[in-house]
């Protein structure tokens, strides 16, 4: 096992990785910007180091420095946890060529999942179904053309290089579809540097729905289990559930058999998550992320098992140890992220914090590098706190979110507390009864 590993990362996710460093004695190394001298994750880790300035272009994403900072400190593994380097294919190439352990998947396979477009052919060849759309990327807007014609509108124009849903414009008319061809591909440049785009149909009411995987060096996949990504705003995720209210047990195995089956011939290794729309009892593969997710904790909750220690163990070559049949799910979980920012117009809220206090009590958990006096940088991500409730079964679940939420008092910055709140106390959501489209409507209506 590892004796120091470096996270390269900040925030709630550094803290989330520095706590399974030392629950597995194994020292921390903390990076960070010149925003973040004060920043819990490095006042927590064993050791820190400054890798430059505000921004994180000069910081989190400078790659020379963070690999520096590894050998100074005699690290021997880098976790990126999400964001920032984490799905740099040349980060982890970097990483493996100074003689350490990158916590992830090969560069390759990074590599490979983050074009969309040959993500959904490798996974057509595995036997993955896919929304139909463009068999690759769209070489002309007359092609475009023929495409819509062929699926039928409304169709959506994506970004190969995608991600944050940046680059994607809807086009529900014949007519609309010059204008989104062109303003996906001028988003996807500014965005992405690659203007390269593809065509899927649009659906009316899927169901974000993904599949958590693990998988050893030595060919052992296993899945642990689905979440439900549904509610959304402009196509980022909002709150997250484990299990889908959605899903049966069945359609769980049936689509877990799919995707590990794939992922053992692709030859996949540590952790990754399918993400699928799920419509009129269909799945249909979007996209892949060779990575650990924010929403990770609540497929914790409902498995028991700990995401990045097993990240780690299988970094260090060890065995998966156990199969899906040791896998076993109990209860429900829902997570809500919590964002400085108003929860009506959704502008950023950064600044100090000045009182905050963290609700607790059975099945309660808070992953958030928040402390009273911390000052919210303007710099990054707006993610301050994620709040977690397990319950027995979905409507305790629902119970102790809502009164966790009321317990919840962060002063200083706004916060999206007030939104899951109300969403919280919605019948439609209590029903489990919503689709992608769903949040995006209910904001809308105040
Ligand atoms: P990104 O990588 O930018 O997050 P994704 O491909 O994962 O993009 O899509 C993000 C979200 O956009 C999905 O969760 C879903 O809500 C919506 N979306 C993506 N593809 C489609 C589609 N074909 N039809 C309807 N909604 C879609």
């Amino acid at each position: 096992m590892f004796k120091k590993i470096l996270i390269a990362n900040r925030g709630e996710i550094a803290l989330r990785v520095l706590r399974a460093c030392r629950e597995m004695g194994i020292a921390s190394v903390a990076v960070h910007s010149t925003a973040d001298t004060d920043a819990m994750h490095v006042r927590l880790a064993d050791e820190s180091v400054c890798i430059g300035p505000a921004l994180a272009r000069d910081s989190y994403l400078n790659m020379p420095a963070i690999i520096s900072a590894a050998l100074v400190t005699g690290a021997e593994a880098i976790h990126p946890g999400y964001g920032f380097l984490s799905e740099n294919a040349k980060f982890a190439e970097m990483v493996e060529a100074h003689g350490l352990v990158f916590i992830g998947p090969t560069a390759e396979h990074i590599r490979m999942m983050g074009d969309k477009i040959t993500a959904k052919t490798t996974m057509a060849e595995l036997g993955v179904p896919l929304v139909p759309g463009s068999p690759g990327e769209l070489s002309s807007l007359e092609e475009a053309h023929e495409v819509a014609e062929r699926i039928k509108f409304p169709v959506l124009i994506k970004a190969a290089a995608g991600g944050g849903g940046r680059g994607m414009k809807v086009a529900r008319s014949k007519e609309e579809l010059d204008s989104a061809w062109r303003e996906a591909r001028a988003e996807a440049l500014a965005a992405f540097g690659n203007n390269a785009v593809y065509m899927e149909k649009y659906l009316d009411k899927p169901r974000h729905i993904e599949l958590q995987i693990l998988a050893d060096n030595y060919g052992d996949v296993v899945h642990i289990g689905e979440r439900d990504c549904s509610l959304q705003r402009r196509h980022q995720k909002v709150l997250e559930e484990a299990g889908s209210p959605a899903i049966t047990a069945e359609a769980r195995d049936a689509l877990g058999k799919t995707a590990t089956d794939a992922l053992k011939k692709f030859g996949y290794r540590n952790a990754g998550t399918l993400e699928f729309l799920y419509q009129d009892g269909q799945f249909a593969f979007i996209e892949m992320n060779t990575r650990l997710q924010v929403e990770h904790p609540v497929s914790e909750m409902i498995s028991g098992l700990d995401l990045v220690r097993e990240q780690i163990r299988i970094a260090a070559g060890e065995k998966l140890g156990y199969t899906q049949a040791d896998i076993q799910f109990s209860g429900h979980a829902i997570e809500c992220r919590i964002t400085a920012e108003d929860p009506e117009t959704f502008t950023p809220s950064p600044g100090k914090v000045d009182m905050f206090h963290v609700p607790g009590g059975l099945g309660v958990r808070v992953d958030s590098a928040l402390y009273a006096g911390y000052r919210v940088p303007p710099h990054y991500d707006s993610l301050i706190a994620k709040l977690v409730a397990y319950g027995r079964d979905r409507d305790e679940a629902i119970a102790r979110m809502s009164r966790a939420l009321r317990e919840f008092v962060i002063t200083g910055v706004k916060t999206t507390i007030p939104l899951h709140q109300k969403i919280l106390a919605n019948p439609e959501f209590q029903k489990g009864d919503y689709t992608i489209h769903w949040l995006e409507r209910f904001v809308s209506q105040g």
